[in-house]
């Protein structure tokens, strides 16, 4: 029941009130299910929950289930499993983008050696059920990626799509993708082991296996899969053992034609702290970049997950809501679940005017960042020229310059990609918008007048 009601709060609360109130929590019902108390760290969450979230969760349960509505209160401590009467519910935390916290190979406690980590493939695969290739809304800015991911879903192994390696900015559906081609590894052969972990936990798997001498069943175990498919990589950055364990493993698969799928917040190259044999490996395979879908697709994904949770989502609605959250699609997301839970709760009909109340914090939000347009008035004027010779193609210094603060100011004050920054700026690659941004690190870097500059920009735009 407090997943039910924990689950239902993450679909209301912005993603942040959420981790910092209500992840922290424990529960603890009696045996008979008339009591419920809430453990937290400190007395600050204790009243900072009572104040703001307890009614609602009060309100909460009594929708999630029929029978008498437990007491509810909350406390400073954590939940005791010793406790006679009363016994704990696991502490519901698992993200369902990373499933793999929730029931993760290792841990402290060694696990009998019939039930070894992994050999029921089928239960132990960590994959996330809902994320299909069918439910995956395709545009231009994943239809290379997920072509990608279906031919490997088809064809795991092949030379040349091993690793198959997804990389790009957060909440645009680099995980969805590769649980895609894991579902769909096991849709064709449901034998198949196929096991999804998240990088953190493959180093705390690795850590928790030395310590407790399992070190060969561990490299066993990975060894032993036929797709292997590893979130995030760029938390291997710094952890030298990890990624010294993690290459014999990468070799081993590799050379046995076992299907390795990577995911990266970046291009593995541009990772400090991440070993230069690992990189030029990384690369062996096919890596495919995931950008921020244009407006189209986020109309697309936002009409697709309306008709997933059975709303009729109007298309003047939709458009509405995704001309102002572009960023990515879990934003998007969040925001179509505020709609949502909006209209469940007001029944009131789904138009703008609902979703701009719904939305309100967040385009409020929003009004006070700060746009491209505003970037490029305050540079010119900063700088004593036209805002059209920042747009224009002329390559002299006196304007050049001035272009690319300008567009390192776009890239570090909103939320657009670098291919809408370069379209800002007349029509330009957004490799021209990266090199620019690197430039300016380099210059302010270089230069304290440069530096200076910046920083003048950067107060006069965000005061
Ligand atoms: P990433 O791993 O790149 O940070 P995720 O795969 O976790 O992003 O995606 C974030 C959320 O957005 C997930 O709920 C996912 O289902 C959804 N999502 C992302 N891209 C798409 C898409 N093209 N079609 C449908 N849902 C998507
Ligand atoms: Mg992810």
């Amino acid at each position: 029941l407090w997943n039910r009601c924990l689950a239902r709060l993450e679909d209301e609360l912005p993603a942040q009130q959420y981790s910092m109130w209500l992840r922290p929590l424990q529960v603890v019902a009696s045996a008979d299910g008339g009591e419920l108390i809430l453990f937290a760290p400190n007395r600050f969450i204790v009243d900072w929950v009572r104040d703001k979230y307890l009614e609602r969760i009060g309100e909460l349960l009594g929708e999630l289930q029929s029978g008498p509505l437990p007491t509810l209160s909350i406390k400073v401590g954590a939940s005791r499993p010793s406790r006679p009467a009363i016994t704990p519910a696991p502490v519901a935390t698992p993200a369902p983008a990373v499933p793999a916290s929730a029931q993760s190979f290792g841990g402290a406690a060694p696990a009998p050696r019939d039930s070894a980590p992994g050999v029921t493939a089928k239960h132990r695969s960590n994959l996330n059920s809902t994320f299909l290739f069918e439910n995956f809304v395709e545009g231009k800015s994943n239809r290379m990626a997920a072509a990608a991911a279906q031919q490997v879903a088809e064809n795991p192994g092949t030379h040349g799509y091993n690793p198959l390696l997804l990389y790009g900015g957060v909440g645009l559906g680099k995980t969805h993708l590769m649980h895609a081609v894991g579902n769909g590894l096991l849709r064709r052969n449901p034998n198949a082991k196929v096991v999804y972990l998240h990088s953190e936990r493959f180093v705390a798997d690795m850590i928790s296996a030395l310590r407790n001498k399992t070190i060969n069943e561990f490299k066993r175990f990975y060894r032993s899969v036929d797709a292997l498919l590893i979130d995030d990589i760029q938390f291997f950055a710094g952890k030298e053992q990890s990624q010294e364990e993690f290459f014999h493993t990468f070799n081993a698969l590799l050379e046995n034609g076992q299907q390795i799928i990577l995911t990266c917040d970046k291009f593995p190259k541009e990772i400090d702290g991440l070993e230069e044999r690992l990189k030029s490996r990384f690369g062996w395979g096919l890596s495919q970049p995931m950008e921020p879908p244009e407006l189209e697709t986020r109309v697309a994904i936002l009409k697709k997950k309306a008709e997933e949770a059975r709303i009729e989502l109007p298309n003047d609605a939709a458009f509405f809501i995704a001309q102002r959250i572009r960023s990515n699609v879990r934003e998007l997301e969040g925001a179509l679940k505020r709609v949502i839970a909006h209209v469940r709760f007001t029944g009131a009909p789904l138009d703008i005017g609902l979703v701009k109340d719904a939305l309100r914090d967040l385009l409020a939000i929003q009004a006070r960042q700060v746009s491209v347009d505003n970037i490029q008035r305050t540079v010119a004027e900063y700088y004593k020229i036209k805002i059209a010779d920042l747009l224009s193609p002329r390559r002299s210094r006196s304007v050049a310059r001035p272009r690319q603060v300008a567009m390192a100011l776009s890239k570090e004050l909103t939320s657009h990609s670098l291919p809408e920054i370069g379209d800002a700026f007349g029509g330009r690659d957004h490799t021209t918008v990266l090199h620019a941004c690197r430039k300016v690190k380099e210059l302010r870097e270089g230069s304290t007048e440069i530096e200076e500059d910046y920083q003048n920009l950067l107060r006069s735009l965000t005061s």
